[in-house]
């Protein structure tokens, strides 16, 4: 199957030429037809599997039909978004889709100053990419109108619940018309999802596709066991091995990330540390800095670490093991990007050793056991917690990786194509 065979326009086809897209993904190929058709969505897919595009291209084509301007504060396309990083991650991906298509578009997010986002808004956009707190609060602000949105698309809806933005997002639907083309993305699918999207989507067509495994199968794999109060120790002992480079470790508490990130930085390991306390400014200068190998080690929890898009993360360190199978997939998938292989250690206590069964059960495999100096026989043989039963109905595995990352600054840009003529 090619590009071309979707009936995607030149100037798209274009882009995905010099992109080296060579075929589309099975979310593309499956959901591309439908949504040039004008079709509602409901999408099962994960980051990773190309659903980015798989919504963009259809909406980047549905915008170079139309030949005027839109109205200030009044998009045509709303795109909503968990995170800020996200959200700064999609309005990436339209500039780059739309190159050669001319449209506007800004993303707006919290922790940053509303003038510029407001300054842009009301030069009018075609795509409007938000999370729900601001996007609310410049609704309220009457800084954006939703009664001229045509196309609409909530993106990764589970997520959005688990956040506690389910109020929020009910909010904005209610002020989206009727009888528009709707989609919804979400990575696993629950009864609360369900019911969330039945409220906007209107005969929707079904597409779910199933994360490559081989996100996880490029990726050597290690567990360690240690008891709590040794981890830090365990930690140095393999921080003190040149070949790690680039390394993402990850907690389960902002609490202790910030912890940990000090107690490196007290023994000269330069770290830094995200989480959903830092400011936005805070956490694009972390990235920045880790990215360009300023500091060695990024300390992250589990939703700071979405979206985030690093080259060259030579390894990622689970300090704690996610509680959430699926949270492990996600969280390793930051190295071994492009093909690449990379390398995790995971840690695991005697509270944590549930958690790990529900991962290899998850991953239909064994991860290889590394014997160490503080290795805790004691952790090896415990039986812990299952997530499985605190968290039921959370079937599937989120592979694939991030993509995207901290690029967007919030700031509108017409696409090269030049400008619209009325
Ligand atoms: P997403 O699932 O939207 O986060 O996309 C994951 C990654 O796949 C992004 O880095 C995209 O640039 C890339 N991608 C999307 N579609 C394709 C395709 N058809 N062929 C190759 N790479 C793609």
């Amino acid at each position: 199957m090619k590009f071309s065979e979707l009936k995607i326009i030149d100037p798209l086809l274009k882009v995905l030429g010099e992109e080296g897209y060579e075929t589309p993904t099975p979310i593309q190929e499956q959901a591309i037809p439908s949504l040039l058709e004008g079709k509602d969505l409901m999408g099962i897919a994960q980051t990773g599997t190309g659903k980015t595009a798989a919504f963009l291209l259809p909406i980047l084509q549905h915008l170079a039909a139309i030949d005027s301007d839109p109205e200030p504060n009044s998009p045509r396309v709303l795109i909503l978004a968990p995170t800020r990083e996200l959200a700064a991650q999609i309005d990436n991906s339209a500039r780059t889709y739309g190159k050669y298509i001319p449209f506007n578009h800004t993303v707006i997010f919290g922790g940053v100053g509303q003038v510029p986002q407001v300054r842009d808004l009301r030069r009018g956009v075609d795509i409007l990419v938000a999370t729900p707190g601001r996007l609310l609060d410049l609704m309220q602000q009457r800084h954006i109108r939703l009664d001229k949105v045509e196309i609409f698309v909530l993106d990764e809806a589970d997520r959005m619940l688990d956040m506690g933005f389910l109020p929020d997002v009910k909010e904005i639907i209610s002020h989206i018309p009727k009888k528009i083309q709707t989609l919804c993305f979400s990575a696993t699918m629950s009864g609360k999802v369900e019911s969330l999207a039945r409220t906007f989507l209107n005969d929707p067509v079904h597409v779910e596709v199933t994360p490559q495994a081989t996100t996880v199968e490029l990726i050597q794999q290690k567990v360690l066991f240690v008891i709590q109060e040794h981890k830090d120790e365990v930690l140095i002992d393999l921080l003190r091995e040149e070949h790690l480079k680039k390394i993402l470790i990850f907690t389960r508490t902002k609490h202790r990330a910030n912890k940990l990130s000090m107690n490196l930085n007290g023994i000269g390991i330069s770290s830094n540390a995200i989480h959903g306390n830092k400011s936005q400014k805070q956490r694009t200068q972390a990235l920045s800095d880790f990215q360009r190998g300023r500091v060695r080690v990024l300390v992250a929890t589990d939703i700071a670490a979405r979206g985030i898009d690093v080259e060259g993360i030579s390894h990622v360190i689970n300090y704690d093991l996610p509680n959430e199978p699926e949270n492990y997939v996600h969280r390793i998938g930051r190295t071994a990007r492009a093909g690449a292989e990379g390398i995790a250690y995971s840690f695991c206590s005697s509270d944590e050793r549930g958690y790990l069964f529900d991962i290899e059960k998850l991953i239909k495999q064994d991860i290889e056991v590394i014997d160490h100096p503080r290795h805790s026989k004691k952790a090896q043989d415990a039986r812990g917690p299952s997530s499985r039963s605190a968290h039921k109905g959370r079937g599937g595995y989120r592979g694939g990786r991030g993509g995207g990352g901290q690029r967007g600054r919030g700031s509108s840009q017409r696409s090269r194509g030049g400008s619209r003529r009325r």
